[in-house]
């Protein structure tokens, strides 16, 4: 893993950020990159990590965070498409289309255009590891999030078909799929009086995940550990989808 050079996207927060950090601390290179500049800056200062603020809908972000791998680093070995974003609201409500397309601009366009963008330099390797951030919202119906679901649930099925495709150049490409994980996505959740213990209570751990446990998933699934694993999605979430 001397020689780990990876693409991380949504990394100025939450999961995102667990991963770009524990991979600088592993020795890994870094391109850390989120459309919001705030939570990149104390990553800009860790050895071995560079950033690029864009939005990873926008077809010019995936270009630019591959180019500045390979410019940088000499090479890309790894790409985590972990950006995300929540919601659209009720379905009936004013605009909820709109931001249903938004959330798919992001969740799902933006994985299909980073993995489109990072093809050519794994193949230049000899082949690479893609990761996804799906969510368990992806593989079960949760409430009051059916946009966000119908997303997640879009890129679990995107990583098994482009698995196939590029597999025999030994591109691997799995996702995985968090719980309930202390974010900013979550906090309001989390801290809720009622909401959260009734969440954290159908979850059979009876917690919520650190972001690096999800950090130390995506890891592996890099790492030639996982060689022969591809087209999966991993459920980290404290057991919740086997309940
Ligand atoms: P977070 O809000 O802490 O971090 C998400 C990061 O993505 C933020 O820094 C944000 O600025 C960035 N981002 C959002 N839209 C972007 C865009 N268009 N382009 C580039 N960057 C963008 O949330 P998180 O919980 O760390 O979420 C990370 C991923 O994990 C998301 O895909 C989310 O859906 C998924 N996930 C989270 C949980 C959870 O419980 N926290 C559970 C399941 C899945």
């Amino acid at each position: 893993m001397s020689n780990h050079v990876v693409v991380v996207t949504g990394a100025g927060s939450g999961i995102g950020r667990a991963t770009a950090e524990l991979f600088a601390e592993r020795g890994a290179k870094v391109v850390a990159v989120d459309v919001a500049p705030d939570g990149l800056e104390k990553l800009a200062a860790l050895p071995g990590v560079v950033t690029y603020v864009g939005d990873v809908a926008a077809e010019s972000t995936s270009h630019d965070m591959v180019e500045l791998a390979l410019s940088r680093f000499g090479g890309l070995s790894a790409v985590v498409l972990n950006a995300g974003i929540g919601g659209a609201g009720p379905l009936d409500s004013p605009g909820a289309i709109e931001r249903f397309d938004y959330v798919l601009a992001v969740n799902v366009r933006g994985v299909a255009l980073g993995i489109r963008a990072a093809l050519p330099a794994l193949r230049a390797e000899g082949g690479g590891s893609i990761v996804v951030t799906s969510s368990v919202s992806g593989l079960r119906g949760d409430p009051s999030t059916w946009a966000y679901n119908a997303s997640k649930a879009a890129v679990v099925n995107l990583v098994r078909g482009v698995a196939i495709d590029y597999a025999v150049e030994n591109i691997r490409v799995n996702a995985i799929a968090p719980g309930l994980t202390a974010t900013a996505m979550t906090s309001g959740v989390i801290s809720h009086p009622t909401l959260g213990p009734a969440v954290i209570g159908r979850i059979p751990l009876g917690r919520s995940a650190d972001p690096r446990e999800q950090a130390e998933v995506v890891w592996f699934l890099t790492s030639p550990a996982a060689s022969y694993i591809t087209g999966v999605t991993i459920p980290v979430d404290g057991g919740l989808s086997a309940n």
